[in-house]
C-alpha cells in the first residue's frame, strides 16, 4: 500500500482529497492544525483503519514516522476573509510549513506537490492565465499576503527540485467549489448559498461585473490525481474555463434556490482580481484531463449540501 501525507486533511479540498486517495485504496495520513478546518470533514474517515489523523501545525517541525511515497501541502488559509484575520499564520503555512514538508519529502524521499492558486497571477494582465504568464500581484496588498506565501511555496519547491532533484508537482488550483466549503468562509457561493437559503440580502461586491470561472470539487481531485503521477515538474492550472460574472452567478444561486432575497451591491475589496480564467490547454494535452460537470450540475450538488447545513 502507497502512503500519503495530506496537510489541511480537515478542510474543503483536503478532505475530498482524504476520500479519494482511501478509495484509491491508499494508506492516508492527514494533518491539520484546525484553523480554518473542521473535524465534521472527515470524521467519516477516522473509523478507517487506512486512514489515520495528526492534530498539528505544519510551521512547527514535522515528524511522521515510517516511509511515505507522497506528500500533499494543501494546508492554509484560503478565503480572503480568513487570510485578512489571519495574515502571518497565512504568510508562515506557505512558507514555514513549505518548507518542513520539503524537508520531510526529502527525507523520505517522496513526491511532492503543492495546492498553489491563480492568485499568483494576482489581477491578471493577460486573460486567460496561461502558465506562463508571471502575473500582476500587489506584495503588500491585503491579498498580498496569500499571494506571495504561494509565490515563495512554487520558488522553494522548484528549488528542492532543482538542487535536491526532489520528484515536485505545481497545481495552480483557480475557484473551485461543493460540498464542505465553510459556510462562513466568505467567498461568493458559499456566501451566496446561505444568504439565499436564509433570505437574506445577497452581497455582491463592486457591480459584480467582475468574472470568476468556478470548477466543481470532483473535477478538481481528478485533475490533482492524474498530475500526481503524470511526470510533469512545472506549474499545471487546474480550473474549469467556463466564466461569469460574479452577478450572473448570483443570480443563478437565486434561481436555484428559489429565494426572495434581492441583490445589495457593496464596496469592491481592494485588489478584487477583475477576470480570472484558466488556461487549461496543458491540463489537457499533458494530463488527458478536463472538468466534467456543468455549472448547473454543480450548483445542484453544491445546494443539496449547504440546504443540510446553512442553519
Ligand atoms: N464576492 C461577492 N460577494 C461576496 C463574496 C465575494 O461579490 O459575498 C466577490 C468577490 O469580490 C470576488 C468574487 O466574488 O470578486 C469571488 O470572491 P471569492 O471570495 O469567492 O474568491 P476570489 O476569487 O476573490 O479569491
Amino acid at each position: 500500500m502507497k502512503r500519503i501525507l495530506i496537510t489541511g486533511a480537515a478542510g474543503f479540498l483536503g478532505s475530498h482529497l482524504c476520500d479519494r486517495f482511501i478509495a484509491e485504496n491508499y494508506e492516508v495520513i492527514g494533518m491539520d492544525n484546525l484553523l480554518t478546518g473542521s473535524m465534521d470533514n472527515i470524521a467519516h474517515l477516522m473509523p478507517n483503519q487506512h486512514f489515520s489523523f495528526y492534530h498539528h501545525d505544519v510551521t512547527k517541525f514535522v515528524h511522521v514516522p515510517g516511509e511515505l511515497d507522497y506528500i500533499l501541502h494543501f494546508a492554509s488559509p484560503a478565503s480572503p476573509i480568513d487570510y485578512l484575520k489571519m495574515p502571518i499564520q497565512t504568510l508562515k503555512v506557505g512558507s514555514l510549513g513549505t518548507h518542513n514538508l520539503l524537508g520531510l519529502a526529502k527525507a523520505k524521499n517522496a513526491r511532492f506537490m503543492i495546492a498553489s492558486t491563480s492568485e499568483v497571477y494576482g489581477d491578471p494582465l493577460v486573460h486567460p492565465q496561461p502558465e506562463e504568464y508571471w502575473g500582476n500581484v500587489n506584495p503588500i496588498g491585503p491579498r498580498g499576503v496569500y499571494d506571495e506565501a504561494k509565490r515563495f511555496q512554487e520558488a522553494m519547491t522548484m528549488a528542492y527540485h532543482t538542487y535536491h532533484e526532489l520528484e515536485t508537482r505545481i497545481v495552480r488550483i483557480f475557484n473551485t467549489y461543493g460540498p464542505r466549503m465553510r459556510v462562513d468562509d466568505g467567498r461568493a457561493l458559499p456566501a451566496f448559498f446561505s444568504q439565499a437559503i436564509r433570505g437574506e440580502d445577497i452581497t455582491v461586491f463592486g457591480d459584480g461585473s467582475q468574472t470568476r470561472s468556478f470548477c466543481y470539487v470532483s473535477d478538481l481531485v481528478e485533475g490533482i490525481f492524474r498530475l500526481l503521477h503524470a511526470d510533469y515538474s512545472l506549474p499545471i492550472n487546474i480550473g474549469n474555463p467556463n466564466e461569469i460574472t460574479i452577478k450572473q452567478a448570483a443570480e443563478e444561486v437565486l434561481g436555484l434556490v428559489n429565494s426572495s432575497s434581492v441583490l445589495s451591491y457593496l464596496d469592491l475589496p481592494k485588489d478584487d482580481p477583475k477576470v480570472r480564467q484558466p488556461d487549461i490547454s496543458k491540463a489537457k494535452n499533458i494530463l488527458n484531463w478536463a472538468p466534467k460537470i456543468s455549472r448547473e450540475e454543480g450548483f445542484r450538488l453544491t445546494y443539496d449540501y449547504f440546504k443540510k447545513v446553512v442553519k
